[in-house]
């Protein structure tokens, strides 16, 4: 018997520390970490003692006799990844993987604001208060009146396992040294210097709120939407509540396809009564259960073996029966050699979604080596024109008819007002985890960036953990330094903000929506208004 790691990983690595014999790879130590699809457990090492088990933070683990039927794949991909080159050449004995940093104690606490609720900003706050040498203080400052930020608002809401990390933060949260200031923006409620003035650390944790388009001729026309308009409108995000999109056609496009595009692929081909037993905002279901669209095609300019999307989110994919899963062009991978540097189980599940005929009333296709030109139409999109490559050297121009195409090619950040650095390439500039002066090219002192704002959108949720490491090892480093300080103390800069939904606040909205949920047999109902959220979170009638 051995444990096996399933499609849920979300690469936390809680589990890493724990195993007695350091069978769970790759380690947050080691050069695969940052780039894995997901953590695996080494069959011949697993002693089956079960440690993993309870750490997951999104049960993503169980002994092999109890997986699923449609987990049991997962056994296979966990033994592949240590047939690799050089995979199993570790130790097999525990080391610790997040060392803790002792600190002098100092006659005041460590102020630090967090600036963005999401796992990035929440690893920081989790990772400081391990710090048990630390008297710290954090709070925690976000946008919306509701926490969470990517837990919320980006997975997609048929993960709603994924969506368990969440109660970890929960904790966070409810710790006494940690206060929530939910529905406070930066640059309008409250400066950039107020805050430095006031903590010794400003952290922003803010993420790639933007989403982007092509650039190709057409792509602003109604029609046209970056992928994270769709993500947002579908999970309920407030500023995205009232958009439309057009469901009138048979086949919509997704351009990209990395896990965004299949997250929006899924949504779009599963049955609505599926949906329905998940958190999906209200008003996306509606619109769903009136949708005609039966093709969803999922375009790649490159080829199978480097497609963007993670084994793990290929296996998921396949595990509904609401649709089909085809690949275009037909025959394709019998084109194509032997990949270079295989990718554990990709060719496999390729090879075994190319041998499926069965026939569904929905199918989601995975077109490959199509690069997009132009979006064509008159008032609104009617199609768009691609360049099909073919490996054996054929191309040829088509135009695939759709009023509907969504760019899921990547998120972007943006530069907060009285932030006096401007955002380049999406990502705040930074030297490690320093946030960078433009004027003296060198760190602004006492400021500090992480997760996708830092690093652009790349990663799972658990990556930000290894991320927030470094950031709370640049803090503890200053602090000790003596290189940090504030005029201020926090709470002149917080009274002011005397419309901030604190912690009680959100318990309250939480509990409504969890309550709304269960009536109608979902695990939340969620308020996409941003009045009834500030109503409800305030206690207002
Ligand atoms: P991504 O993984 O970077 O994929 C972007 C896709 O867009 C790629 O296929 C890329 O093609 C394509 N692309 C980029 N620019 C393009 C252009 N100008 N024209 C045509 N295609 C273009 O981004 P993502 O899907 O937004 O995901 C962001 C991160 O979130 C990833 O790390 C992802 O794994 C993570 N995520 C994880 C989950 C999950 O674990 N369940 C769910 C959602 C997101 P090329 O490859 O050719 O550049």
């Amino acid at each position: 018997m051995t444990h096996v790691i399933t499609q849920r990983c979300c690469n936390d690595a809680a589990c890493v520390p724990v195993c007695p014999v350091n069978c769970i790879h790759p380690r947050p130590d080691e050069p695969g970490y940052l780039g894995t699809e997901m953590l695996y457990i080494d069959p011949d090492s697993c002693i089956d003692c079960g440690a993993c088990v309870s750490v997951c933070p999104v049960s993503a683990i169980a002994a092999d006799e109890d997986l699923e039927p449609e987990q049991e794949v997962f056994e296979d991909l966990n033994a592949a990844y240590f047939e690799l080159p050089g995979h199993r050449d570790y130790e097999q004995s525990p080391k610790p993987v997040f060392p803790r940093t002792a600190t002098e104690s100092r006659d005041r606490p460590l102020r630090v604001a967090i600036v963005g609720s999401g796992p990035a900003g929440c690893y920081v706050a989790q990772d400081l208060l391990a710090e048990r040498a630390l008297d710290v203080r954090i709070d925690i400052f976000e946008r919306l009146p509701v926490p969470g930020g990517l837990v919320r608002f980006g997975v997609a809401p048929d993960h709603y396992e994924t969506k368990d990390v969440q109660r970890g933060f929960d904790k966070i949260f409810r710790n006494n040294r940690v206060r929530l200031l939910l529905d406070v923006e930066i640059g309008t409620d409250i400066s950039h210097d107020q805050l430095a003035e006031a903590y010794d650390a400003v952290v922003y944790a803010y993420g790639a709120q933007h989403g982007r388009l092509p650039g190709i001729p057409g792509d602003g026309l109604p029609g046209s939407h970056a992928g994270l308009e769709f993500v947002a409108w579908y999970n309920g995000h407030p500023d995205y509540a009232d958009l439309t999109f057009d469901l009138s056609g048979e086949r919509a496009v997704i351009i990209g396809n990395g896990n965004v595009a299949l997250d929006i692929a899924r949504i779009l081909a599963a049955d609505p009564e599926t949906l329905a037993r998940t958190d999906i905002a209200e008003h996306a279901l509606q619109a769903l259960r009136e949708s005609a669209i039966r093709e969803i095609c999922v375009l790649a300019r490159r080829g199978p073996d480097d497609a963007a999307f993670t084994v793990p989110e290929l296996i998921g994919l396949r595990e509904s029966d609401d649709y089909r899963v085809r690949i275009e062009p037909k025959g394709l991978l019998d084109q194509l050699p032997d990949p270079a540097e295989a990718r554990p189980g990709l060719r496999r599940h390729l090879e075994e979604i190319e041998a499926d005929t069965a026939s569904a009333d929905r199918s989601i296709v995975l077109r490959f080596f199509a690069t997009p030109r132009e979006l064509v139409g008159g008032d609104a999109v009617e199609g768009l024109r691609i360049d099909q490559r073919m490996p054996e050297g054929e191309i040829w121009e088509e135009v695939i008819e759709t009023p509907l195409v969504i760019s899921a090619i990547g998120y972007q950040g943006h530069g907060l007002p009285t932030l006096p650095v401007e955002v380049r390439g999406g990502v705040l500039p930074t030297d490690g985890a320093r946030v960078l002066d433009p004027e003296r090219d060198a760190a602004l002192d006492g400021v500090y960036a992480v997760g996708w704002i830092k690093r652009g959108p790349s990663g799972v949720i658990g990556t930000n953990k290894y991320d927030a490491r470094d950031v709370v090892g640049a803090i503890l480093e200053d602090w000790r330094g003596d290189r940090l300080s504030c005029e201020d103390d926090p709470d002149a800069v917080t009274s002011t903000l005397t419309e901030a939904i604190d912690h009680q606040g959100w318990l309250r909205l939480d509990r409504h929506e969890k309550k709304a949920g269960r009536e109608q047999k979902r695990p939340r109902s969620k308020v996409v208004s941003l009045d009834e959220m500030r109503r409800i979170a305030g206690d207002r009638p």
